[in-house]
């Protein structure tokens, strides 16, 4: 698609916006149904483009894909009329005879990028928020997850008028000919690298933004009991869709007497989750593609790898590897993993985690598993991430009450249920004043009110 192109389908979305079509929140419910019907109807479709694009088995693409979608949707649609009612304010005694409430307004046109690891719910997670908030809107997948933007393009096409909701395929160079377009709001989920085109683009144009970038999540396991527990949940939370998930555990802090046990704990959840040639388990992903395969293969380098490291260029697979003796200078631990590659480094004591957290970007979440709530006090108020998840992995970003997104160099903003509502809505500030009474206290001329207004404000 050309400048011209996009610039007429902006025209066109632009103009059914200002005719008043999203606005009913009937419209913007009978789009969630429409959505969601699609999604139901073209699920095989879904799970076969996942499998085809990352090897992704059957439950992992319903887990983490196309159940999220859903359950998105049916919380939208449950709860869209209460999210969408005026929020009634306190006036203070002062500004007597006026009422004040808070109104949600769509932005307009909206455009959401996504990035291809989780390529259905990157795109349609924030749809779900930008349709209920009564925006229309363009979705730009990415173009690495290939067969996945080809599907979302057949269910928003089945699903909705084009000028409501469209989605234009392409990589860095249609990206780069949207970001140059005016958007009322822009929505992206990948590296920060690219974050920051996205702001500068969005800036020229004062542009609002959500950021949804990534980082390195770094996981402390501090107690010596449940040890296998442990490993179990942080081996599901690394190494599902082959750890290219962008709050993965990035790497582990462990206590230095705790190690070799740990060590132990995960080569055997390893083992029991995808036996022992993961490469033959229909339950473990491949890499998406050659660049992200070399660039990982280059990452194994670091270190010792002391359980797995197997590798097929060919298939695109790494096996699920664990890595010893690497120091913060490593390039292992200079860029964000996103790959089934875990890194292990000791600690002696806890404030030299905290100290580490300090001078590391904020990353995206936080893993920490203890007991000791002292410790889970100090490091949810010493130490700052998109977000804190204490004895498990993953599992905070599946609760749609709870705020997801980044902080710092991990991104800006959040979503998810009522928070995507409110990303996708201007909050403004509306006061009614009835005619009468009229007091003169506040027009000139001032004499004598001055004292009058300081007694009122106290
Ligand atoms: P990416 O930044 O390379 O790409 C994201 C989107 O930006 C794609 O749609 C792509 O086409 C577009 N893009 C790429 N280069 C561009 C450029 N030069 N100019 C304009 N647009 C460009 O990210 P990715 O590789 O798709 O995803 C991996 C990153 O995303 C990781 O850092 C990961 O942590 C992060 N991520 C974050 C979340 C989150 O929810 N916070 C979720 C998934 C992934």
């Amino acid at each position: 698609m050309n400048t011209v192109e996009i610039k007429k389908v902006l025209k066109e979305q632009k103009e059914y916006f200002d005719s008043g079509k999203t606005l009913p929140v009937e419209e913007r419910i009978i789009a969630l149904e429409s959505l969601k019907n699609c999604i139901i109807k073209n699920e095989a479709l879904v799970s076969d483009a996942l499998f085809k694009d990352f090897r992704r088995p059957g439950f992992e693409a319903y887990a983490t894909e196309i159940g999220s979608i859903l359950e998105e949707i049916n919380k939208a649609i449950k709860e869209i009329k209460s999210w969408v009612a005026p929020v009634k304010i306190s006036t203070p005694p002062v500004l007597f005879s006026s009422k004040s409430e808070i109104i949600h307004n769509p932005y307009g046109l909206v455009l959401i990028m996504g990035a291809w690891n989780y390529p259905f719910a990157l795109s349609l997670v924030p749809l779900v928020g930008a349709i209920a908030a009564g925006n229309c809107v363009i979705v730009k997948p990415s173009e690495v997850s290939s067969n996945s933007s080809k599907v979302i393009a057949r269910i928003i096409k089945e699903s909705f008028d084009q000028k409501h909701i469209r989605v234009i395929e392409g990589g860095v160079e249609i990206a780069t000919k949207l970001l140059s377009q005016r958007f009322d709001y822009i929505f992206f989920t990948g590296g920060t690298t690219v974050g920051k085109i996205v702001v500068k683009a969005a800036a020229k144009n004062l542009t609002p933004c959500t950021l949804e970038l990534g980082g390195k999540s770094p996981c402390v396991v501090n107690d010596a009991s449940n040890l296998a527990l442990v490993a179990k949940r942080i081996v599901w939370g690394k190494f599902i869709n082959a750890g290219q998930t962008c709050i993965a555990p990035d790497y582990i802090l462990v206590k230095k007497d705790l190690k070799e046990d740990l060590i132990t704990n995960l080569q055997n959840t390893i083992t029991t989750f995808y036996g022992a040639n993961p490469e033959e388990s229909y339950d473990y992903c491949r890499i998406v593609n050659k660049n992200h395969f070399d660039r990982l293969t280059l990452l194994m380098k670091s270190g010792k790898v002391v359980f797995g490291g197997k590798t097929d260029k060919k298939h695109l697979y790494i096996s699920p590897t664990l890595i010893t003796e690497v120091t913060w200078k490593d390039k292992i631990m200079k860029e964000e993993i996103f790959g089934p590659i875990l890194p292990i480094i000791t600690y002696d004591n806890i404030d030299q985690v905290i100290t580490k957290m300090k001078k590391q970007e904020k990353p995206l979440a936080v893993y920490l598993f203890t007991e000791d709530s002292y410790l889970q006090t100090r490091i949810k108020n010493e130490t700052s991430s998109g977000g804190l998840c204490i004895n498990a992995t993953i599992l905070h970003t599946t609760n749609m009450e709870l705020p997801f997104g980044g902080v710092g160099n991990s991104g800006i903003g959040k979503y998810h249920g009522y928070f995507s509502f409110q990303t996708f809505s201007h909050q403004k500030a509306v006061m009614s004043k009835s005619f009468w009474p009229d007091l003169d206290i506040s027009y000139p001329p001032y004499k004598e009110k001055l004292f009058l207004l300081k007694k009122i404000w106290g």
